[in-house]
């Protein structure tokens, strides 16, 4: 964006031909707005590496930067290493590098990296600085953590291993943004972190998220969310209003970007992006 920020756009690799299909129209709609970046998930274990692989390349040769999500979990240092590779071979030059969650009934092999942290270590031990590398931040703390400042100290690690920029997870509280922002500067981070942004367009579905991933919805904003049951079009609308009015506030107080989470549907992001004023 011409006054320095950044917006860049989340997608998944469809499991069915007709969703990879419809990805193909998504992704030339949104790549036509030109992000910063597109980014590509990557399900942990590798459950996902043919798909990541196939929308790494669709966005590629799109002409769209391109980030390959990769998990390090129930993998081991070869195959993490191998991809690696591959990417780079591919001229990929930015990588968002994650621990992941193994998905059930993948078995309880922990693979031989554990956390986010040592996946940034050996991301720099093995290509150097070929990756610019973003990490995951969580504003509302990561479920699993011992405490939010542990979770801030482990965040503090992934940093001094090497990486070089932050997206957090989807909130709709941006004091918690705020204050994790400054709670990691006073501990000398000085990277960019760019909020994870998640449209509105399905209230089970984001209660359902929100609920794995320890996003708080605030009450009031389920309420409202809640007391337009079948009403989807109202919605839709009232939550590109509420996100909109969020981001544009995540902006104007600092935030150095944003990072949508598409869920592969260019209407829901360009509903909030086309509110914001930030030509
Ligand atoms: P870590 O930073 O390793 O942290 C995981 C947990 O362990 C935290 O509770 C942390 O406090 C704790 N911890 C960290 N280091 C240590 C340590 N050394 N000792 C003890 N405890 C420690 N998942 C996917 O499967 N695929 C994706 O493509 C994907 N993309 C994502 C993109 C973004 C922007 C975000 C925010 C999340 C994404 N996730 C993805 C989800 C993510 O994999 C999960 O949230 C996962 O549980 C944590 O990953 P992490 O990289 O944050 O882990």
């Amino acid at each position: 964006m011409k006054n320095g920020k950044s917006i860049s756009l989340e997608f998944f690799p469809p499991r069915e031909a007709a969703g990879r299909a419809r990805l193909a129209e998504v992704a030339r709609t949104l790549v036509a707005r030109k992000p910063a970046y597109v980014s590509v998930t990557y399900g942990a274990g590798g459950s996902t590496r043919d798909g990541t692989a196939e929308v790494v390349r669709l966005m590629q040769s799109l002409g769209c930067e391109t980030a390959p999500h990769l998990s390090c979990i129930g993998s081991s240092r070869e195959e993490l290493t191998g991809i690696l590779d591959e990417y780079r071979g591919q001229g990929i030059r930015r990588i968002v590098a994650l621990r992941g969650d193994l998905p059930s009934g993948m078995g309880r092999y922990p693979g031989e990296v554990h956390y986010a942290d040592e996946l940034v270590r050996l991301i720099r031990e093995h290509s150097g600085d070929w990756f610019h590398i973003e990490v995951a931040a969580y504003p509302e703390v990561h479920p699993q953590a011992a405490s939010a400042a542990k979770d801030l100290e482990h965040f503090v690690g992934k940093v001094k291993a090497g990486a070089d920029a932050a997206i957090t997870q989807y909130f709709f509280n941006p004091d918690a943004y705020f204050d994790f922002v400054d709670r990691a500067q006073a501990k000398g981070v000085n990277i960019p972190i760019v909020p994870g942004i998640m449209p509105i367009t399905n209230y089970t579905q984001l209660a359902r998220f929100s609920n794995t991933c320890g996003a708080d919805i605030p009450r009031w904003l389920e309420g409202r969310l809640a007391d337009f049951g079948e009403d989807k079009v109202s919605l839709r609308a009232f939550g590109a209003d509420f996100v909109a009015g969020m981001s544009q506030r995540l902006l104007d107080q600092g935030a150095p970007g944003l990072h949508f989470y598409t869920l592969n549907n260019a209407e829901a992001t360009l509903a909030v992006w086309d509110r914001l004023n930030i030509a």
